[in-house]
């Protein structure tokens, strides 16, 4: 099986995917392009993408700190995140971390500066200016990247279809709802919802349907169904099937501790 795999989805903007089945993006600028998150480490993507995709150097951006987000970083030279998820990074995004998941190796941790990113910093590409939105929740320092010619946010773990509201670096639903009204003045910007799990992509209605189980676990109504995840219970607020699909049919939901229903 290949480490990585491609696919063109817009003009100049390509999906990878990693063998984990994780999926991230890169974006072709006019001398130089920008790759949007790294998955775990496995294989060295920069190769693949030299090889495959572009010979343009290679900035990295990293959504938030997560450990199948940071993976391929040792592997670029000039890499951003917000800094805010320095913590989150050196809990949840380190070698050991990353290695214990795998039998074959990971790319080692990046030891150079991460570049600090802060709210609507914009990476200007000559064909592509892009804005990088907080919306703290997930984690503190989480970013959506919004592509504007592109007309593409790449939503990543920030808005899903079960974002995970589940340890201390993670906002309570309050806050992350806050953070969900702010992406919603982007709303007619983008017309492409980008993710990096399951489907990889997603229709606009997703966020309206978060920011509404944000309501209704505020207001003690979501279906507050337990699942077990990562050896905790999480509650999902609109119940899900074997496949993770809400059982009402429609797409976005928020898996959280009790501790975040506030
Ligand atoms: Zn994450």
């Amino acid at each position: 099986m290949n480490t990585f795999t491609h696919e063109l989805i817009k003009e100049n903007l390509y999906r990878i995917i990693e063998k984990s089945g994780v999926c991230f993006y890169i974006f072709i600028g006019e001398d130089r392009a920008l790759l949007f998150d790294s998955g775990y480490g496995l294989g060295n993507i920069r190769e693949y993408i030299e090889k495959n995709i572009t010979d343009k150097p290679v900035t990295l951006i990293l959504s938030h700190g997560h450990l199948d987000h940071v993976g391929g970083a040792a592997l670029f030279d000039e890499v951003y995140m917000n800094r805010d998820d320095d913590p989150v990074l050196f809990s949840f995004g380190t070698y050991e971390v990353r290695q214990s998941r795998f039998d074959e190796p990971v790319q080692p941790d990046y030891k150079g500066e991460i570049k600090n990113i802060r709210p609507y910093d914009e990476f200007d590409v000559g064909n592509e200016t892009v804005v990088m939105l907080p919306v703290k929740g997930h984690t503190p320092g989480m970013m959506v990247p919004l592509l504007k010619k592109t007309r593409a946010a790449i939503f990543g773990d920030a808005c899903g279809v079960g974002v995970l509201l589940f340890n201390e670096f993670s906002s309570c639903v309050s806050e992350y709802r806050e953070s969900l009204l702010t992406l919603k003045k982007y709303e007619n910007d983008y017309d492409l919802i980008l993710r990096n799990h399951g489907t990889f992509c997603s229709e606009k209605d997703l966020l309206d349907n978060v920011i509404e189980c944000c309501d209704l676990i505020l207001a003690g109504k979501d279906d507050h169904h337990p699942v077990e995840r990562m050896g905790k219970i999480l509650y999902e607020a609109k119940q899900r099937d074997e496949k993770e699909n809400r059982i009402d049919g429609k797409f976005g939901d928020i898996l959280y501790t009790e501790d975040k229903a506030r």
